[in-house]
């Protein structure tokens, strides 16, 4: 590869016609030559050229401080230079080793690979990192060069404001350039500690170490050092305390005078150890990271080139490239996920096609008749579309949201008993077995109303009346007794059920259908993209319909699910009553006991939900027992309480449930278990201790089991010392009962991460990505559907890279599904 010397020598021939002003380009010839020179070096052939290349400083510019008449004759030397290397790029290149003796004393800025390594090494290739260096970056997460490269800072410290002595204003951080007239040991309290007195042409200041004597021989006399932090007055005197320090050099400052990285730490590594590592990593090897990105995309959307814009995110020459940097790492997340989420759409789509599923007229009919209920507007038009999906070749992908409540089942009936008119087999698969039980009554409920029942064993029924021939429709869990097990397996593979129900217990490879047609995954946020495929892998390409009652904003539904088309339910059947919202402070606890007592004695039910303390089951479980204690004992001795958390099995949390909802408790006292989809109309109270603590979707689902029913519901928070951002949360959930307006808020005030949960989708993670950039994110989808439109296969020789990248960052994440 050659160099492009174009730019540069017109650059320099308009510099030599402008009498050398250092005017040719804005903001001044050393900053393109940073830029430009990196790449350029890394494609020089000849070490005896790379060695001019230095010599002439084209590495570390210094052009603005050369007097005219210096510049003239600089500028002639690297023009003679640049016609140097367009010969050499004439001639076959041949890579020659940078040999340690050959290099500069003062290492280069940008250099080639070591031979031997790649991105791919791990990051022990890296001069200065040692095995056991390497042991505690590994905890971050990083292993090999390139996650190091891709290691970016939390955050910068701004040092860049350089100032003298003189003009130094207490508290604020600043930057200083001095010599060191004096470093001597002190001992303020006992502590070994350096104290150096330093200065420039307008004066001293004293700087301070504490606790650190070995300073003092580092700070030879009359060196010259950079000074970086805080200047505090201490009796009527400036001095810098602990500050950031280094020797002066004109440009490659690591921990003073300019942006300073702060990088995630942990135990071992050291804030001044990493910062130098990572700037010697990323000079190193930013210019070995491919530009994957199609010239056409990058130049369209004015984005950073890449090596650039990974240098410029960890050491940032200003504010404006490290916006433009993270604005091109972002982008490419982003871009990245789409054109993944997009191919695995066509992968479905086009592969093989699925079976048209026409609507049987007869069946819909009776069904939606049967309904004590006429259909709300929003209901219409999402069976409408599903059912217009399901009649088509290609395989149905489709997102249905709607809050809870805002009857999704009644419609994915609907689908179901589509597929099985058509004499194929449908699923439902939820995320937990309390769900799926309740799905499974529910359907069974539904059909009660069409259909005669033959009285069967509690995990399959059978209906007649509804179809030609009778209707088989089973319950699959976890826990289901291997005995039923086989039986449900043996009849799921001959044909002899039609519509499944059950848990990840369906996607086993034991699991083996006769004819699916259809599934219905319901709570898709707790299920990945995996997992809606291993489901779709079951038949022969099936439609798929996904249900979710987390409200996504829309962007954010067409970026992260863009394999699936969407339909939103925004309308609640009629008659249904506002949940009463209301925060409570520590001291009206009793009054909230004494009102939930007055619901129970009218014949309602509560929830008290148990703070949540930390992330683990156990401890959560043991909490909430101790709760349940009290409660029994002290507060509500005369009334039923039961007790559901996540450590109890499937069976006991089943046994409650059923007592709850056949109203044998009076008080169900809960974890965040109960989040999902439970179903209980009598129920009027939902009490939540620590309230702040949850997020506000969370809050959001807890406040949706009740309400449910015609009766006034109510829904008291509580919260004892609620944090700023906790205090924000609780006054949006008081105010707000529009589900999706509420996901907006909650992304702004929590990270899309925490959105979905730790555990979110098996989607490559978002790091530089901001999922509330909507902006970003919609330049990033339709430039990836602009490129799928136009290579689909994305076979061209331009997105070969591109390929490369997809699959390195999309099969990192799949690992996660095993
Ligand atoms: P979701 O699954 O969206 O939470 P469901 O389908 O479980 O909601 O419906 C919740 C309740 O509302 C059920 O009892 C259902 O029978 C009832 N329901 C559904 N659609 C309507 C409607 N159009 N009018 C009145 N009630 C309805
Ligand atoms: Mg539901």
């Amino acid at each position: 590869m050659s160099v492009d010397v174009g730019p540069l020598r017109k650059i320099l021939d308009l510099e030599h016609s402008r009498g050398y002003s250092d005017s040719a380009v804005i903001g001044g010839l050393d900053r393109f030559l940073r830029n430009w020179a990196g790449p350029a070096m890394a494609s020089v052939a000849s070490r005896r050229t790379l060695s001019r290349f230095r010599r002439l400083g084209l590495d570390r510019p210094g052009y603005a401080s050369l007097t005219v008449e210096e510049r003239r004759q600089w500028a002639t030397a690297v023009l003679d230079l640049l016609t140097e290397l367009e010969r050499e790029g004439d001639r076959e290149p041949r890579p020659v080793p940078v040999q340690k003796a050959e290099r500069p004393k003062r290492r280069a800025r940008q250099q080639r690979a070591p031979a031997g390594t790649s991105l791919d090494s791990p990051i022990t290739a890296i001069k200065g990192i040692s095995s056991s260096t390497a042991a505690r970056f590994g905890k971050l997460g990083v292993r090999t060069v390139r996650d190091l490269v891709y290691f970016f800072p939390n955050r910068h410290l701004d040092y860049s404001k350089r100032k003298t002595v003189s003009q130094l204003t207490e508290g604020e951080e600043e930057t200083i350039i001095a010599n060191v007239w004096q470093a001597t040991e002190i001992r303020p309290g006992g502590r070994r500690s350096t104290e150096a007195i330093v200065g420039d042409e307008t004066g001293n200041i004293r700087a301070v170490w504490f606790n650190n004597p070995y300073l003092v021989r580092q700070l030879a006399p009359s060196m010259r050092i950079v000074l970086s932090g805080r200047v505090r007055l201490f009796g009527g005197r400036y001095v810098f305390e602990s500050p950031e320090w280094e020797p002066w050099q004109d440009t490659d400052l690591v921990h003073t005078g300019r942006l300073v990285p702060v990088y995630p730490l942990t135990q071992g590594l050291r804030p001044r150890q990493v910062r130098k590592l990572m700037k010697e990593a990323v000079d190193q090897w930013a210019w070995q990271v491919p530009e994957f990105l199609p010239e056409e995309v990058r130049e369209r959307c004015h984005l950073l080139e890449l090596p650039q814009a990974i240098s410029q995110a960890h050491y940032p020459e200003d504010e404006t490239l490290k916006a433009r940097a993270r604005v091109r790492l972002a982008f490419d997340e982003l871009f990245i996920l789409q054109l993944g989420v997009l191919s695995k759409k066509r992968e479905w789509q086009e592969e093989q096609p699925g079976s048209p599923l026409p609507a049987g007229k007869q069946v819909l009919d009776t069904f939606l008749g049967s309904l004590p209920f006429k259909l709300t507007a929003a209901q219409d038009r999402v069976l409408a579309e599903l059912l217009a999906d399901l009649n088509k070749p290609q395989p149905m992908s489709r997102l249905l949201q709607g809050e809870v409540g805002s009857g999704k089942t009644v419609i994915a009936t609907a689908g179901l008993l589509t597929a099985t008119a058509n004499d194929c087999q449908a699923a439902l698969m939820a995320p937990t077995e309390i769900l799926a039980e309740q799905h499974f009554a529910t359907i069974c409920r539904l059909l009660e109303a069409v259909a005669h029942t033959d009285g069967q064993a509690d995990y399959v029924r059978t209906y007649s009346g509804l179809l030609p021939r009778p209707l088989t429709v089973a319950l699959l869990l976890g826990a289901t007794p291997a005995a039923q097990k086989r039986d449900l397996h043996r009849r799921i593979r001959d044909g002899g059920i039609d519509i499944i129900v059950g848990t990840h217990a369906l996607i086993q490879k034991e699991v083996e259908f006769c004819r699916l047609a259809f599934a219905v995954v319901d709570e898709q946020h707790r299920f990945g993209v995996e997992q809606r495929s291993s489901l779709r892998q079951k038949g022969h390409n099936p439609h798929v319909l996904v249900m979710t009652a987390t409200p996504i904003p829309r962007t954010l539904a067409l970026t992260l699910y863009g394999d699936l088309d969407l339909s939103v339910i925004d309308e609640l059947p009629p008659g249904r009553q506002a949940v009463k919202t209301k925060w409570l402070k520590p001291g009206q606890r009793q009054s909230a006991y004494n009102f939930l007592r007055r619901e129970v004695s009218g014949g309602r039910q509560a929830f008290i939900i148990c703070p949540l303390i930390e992330e683990s089951e156990a401890v959560q479980a043991r909490a909430a027992m101790a709760e349940h204690d009290r409660l029994s004992r002290e507060v509500f001795p005369d009334l039923r309480l039961g007790l559901l958390h996540g450590r109890m099995s499937a069976t006991d949390k089943e046994r409650v449930m059923r007592r709850f909802h056949a109203g044998e408790l009076d008080i169900l006292v809960s974890t965040a278990v109960v989040e999902v989809g439970i179903d209980v109309p009598n129920a009027t109270v939902m009490m939540v201790e620590g309230a702040d603590r949850f997020g506000l979707s969370q809050l959001h689902q807890f406040r949706g089991r009740v309400g449910r029913g015609t009766e006034q519901s109510y829904c008291m928070l509580m919260a004892d010392d609620p944090s700023d951002v906790g205090l924000r949360r609780l006054d949006t959930i008081k105010n707000i009962q529009n589900n999706f307006q509420l996901a907006e808020e909650d992304l702004k005030l929590r990270g899309p991460g925490e959105f979905f949960g730790t555990r979110q989708s098996g989607l490559p993670d978002l790091r530089m990505a901001k999922l509330s950039d909507v902006p970003l994110l919609e330049l990033a989808r339709s430039e990836a559907q602009t490129l799928f439109e136009e290579d689909s296969a994305l076979e061209k020789p331009e997105h070969a890279l591109l390929v490369k990248e997809m699959t390195r960052v999309w099969s990192a994440e799949a690992g996660e599904w095993s």
